[in-house]
């Protein structure tokens, strides 16, 4: 299977099932903007709350925040995104499509006669690159003045920033402790694309971790390390997973390290999160942009600093479209192509379909009572229209890891079959332990 095929199928299989559709379809679409569909919203939710759960429910030293998209201005003065959050852009003055100057499909250098455009391959008629701030400004209030001007935020660590000692205080941390957010971000990016990787409305789940000057190297690793453990409990191939060391032409000014957690797409190897050693640069920026003492006093060692900064930065679309990459597939059965979603149960929107095998002899009723109990722990399906082999299928497509049939013998034995999805294999598994059968095999029990 060729690997642009691949997206294209995901894409097509995303719409079909409804993980995700092109934002504002019926007025022909909105460029690179995806509206999540009814599984979609469940993969991604599971998504932010296996973060949460890691990240904040099974440790005693991360707090949640939930801080608002729009902020103050000078948070984006002093966070460098309004000096420095800029992306060389060229035209084409022939067909007007625009680029990132450091686009690769681009031949020779832009403002040059040389240069070439990569879509209508005029040369020539490429503009001198150009500074594009990737934020989306808006205005407060009801006069559209420079004055009025806030910005939709680009990231959601700057919310952490400034909320650092009302949290540290109000909830009685002590550093080295962390801060952790899911949240929307905008960055209105030239070149977006790849379905859901890059586009300019997107999630990220972000975690900063306050530590002590001197031990920021050492929670840097175990940073590192906890991250890339919690990327392969999602049950990703792991040989698709890498780590990618910023050199020194790549690393933020900010920076005193920065690895990228990466993974095979179809179309290369790609950042899906972040781990940054900020140092005490965003405490020291807010420091001097707000005249606010932000130092930490450490009362057993009587000394007074500025934390550094650990931060792993995640994107929840990018790891939700990770999982729909790495779980499709396409097998030979009896002839037929097998569409299936090998979704981790965990992960997986729908937990398990539940069927009448035929619509009589009382098996519709014991199915839907069935489904009735199942649906109270975990998101069913009840499905009981066309041939129980095509009702599979649908689930496969679906990534649903168990289908349990409710037949003929069910009412007499108290049994029903379970199908699995991957081997396609059934057993027999009683009416009144499948719940717990499903539950712990989901990661519920
Ligand atoms: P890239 O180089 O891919 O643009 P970045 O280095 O700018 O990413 P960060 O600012 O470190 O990204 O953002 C942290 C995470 O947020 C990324 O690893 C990614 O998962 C997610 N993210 C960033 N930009 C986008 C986007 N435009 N669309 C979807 N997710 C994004």
């Amino acid at each position: 299977m060729a690997d642009t095929t691949l997206m294209d199928k995901l894409v097509s299989l995303c719409k079909r099932r409804g993980f995700v559709f092109q934002s504002s379809e019926i007025y022909g679409g909105l460029g690179s903007v995806w509206d999540y569909g009814p599984l979609g919203v469940e993969l991604k939710k599971n998504v932010k709350d296996r973060w949460w759960y890691a990240m904040v429910h099974a440790r005693d030293d991360i707090e949640g925040l939930d801080a608002a998209i729009l902020m103050h201005p000078r948070v984006w003065e002093a966070s460098g995104h309004i000096a420095g959050f800029t992306d060389p852009l060229v035209d084409c003055r022939h067909c007007k499509n625009r680029f990132r100057a450091d686009d690769p499909r681009i031949k020779g250098t832009p403002g040059q006669p040389d240069a070439q455009c990569p879509v209508c391959g005029s040369r020539g008629t490429l503009t001198e690159p150009r500074m594009f701030n990737l934020m989306f400004k808006t205005f407060m209030g009801p006069v559209e003045d420079q004055a009025a001007v806030v910005y939709l935020r680009p990231e959601t660590a700057q919310g952490i920033y400034v909320n650092y000692l009302n949290v540290l205080q109000s909830s009685r941390q002590r550093i080295p402790f962390g801060i952790a957010q899911i949240g929307k971000a905008f960055r209105n990016e030239i070149t977006p694309g790849n379905f859901i990787f890059r586009t300019r409305e997107f999630e990220q789940m972000e975690m900063q971790f306050f530590v002590k000057p001197g031990t920021d190297a050492e929670w840097f690793e175990r940073w590192r390390e906890w991250r890339m453990q919690w990327h392969q409990s999602l049950g990703l191939t792991p040989a698709k997973l890498q780590w990618h060391q910023h050199g020194p032409d790549e690393l933020a000014h900010y920076a005193r390290a920065a690895f990228d957690i990466q993974y095979e797409f179809p179309f290369g190897w790609q950042e899906i999160e972040g781990i940054h050693n900020r140092g005490d640069f965003d405490l020291g920026r807010h420091q001097e942009f707000s005249g606010k003492k932000l130092e930490h006093f450490d009362q057993a060692a009587n000394e007074r600093y500025l934390p550094y900064i650990v931060e792993t930065s995640a994107g929840a679309d990018r790891v939700a479209l990770t999982l729909l990459a790495d779980a499709y597939r396409e097998e030979q059965v009896e002839g037929e192509t097998r569409v299936v979603l090998g979704l981790h149960p965990a992960v997986a929107p729908i937990k398990a379909g539940v069927f009448p095998l035929v619509k009589k002899d009382g098996m519709p009723e014991l199915a839907t009572a069935l489904y009735h109990d199942l649906k109270r722990r975990f998101p069913a399906f009840y499905d009981d229209s066309g041939a129980i082999g095509r009702r599979y299928r649908r689930m496969d497509e679906a990534g649903t890891p168990f289908g349990i049939t409710v037949d003929g013998e069910t009412a007499a034995q108290r049994t029903v079959t379970v199908r699995h999805r991957d081997s396609m294999q059934q057993e027999r598994v009683g009416v009144d332990q499948v719940a717990g059968f499903v539950a712990e095999r989901i990661g519920r029990d």
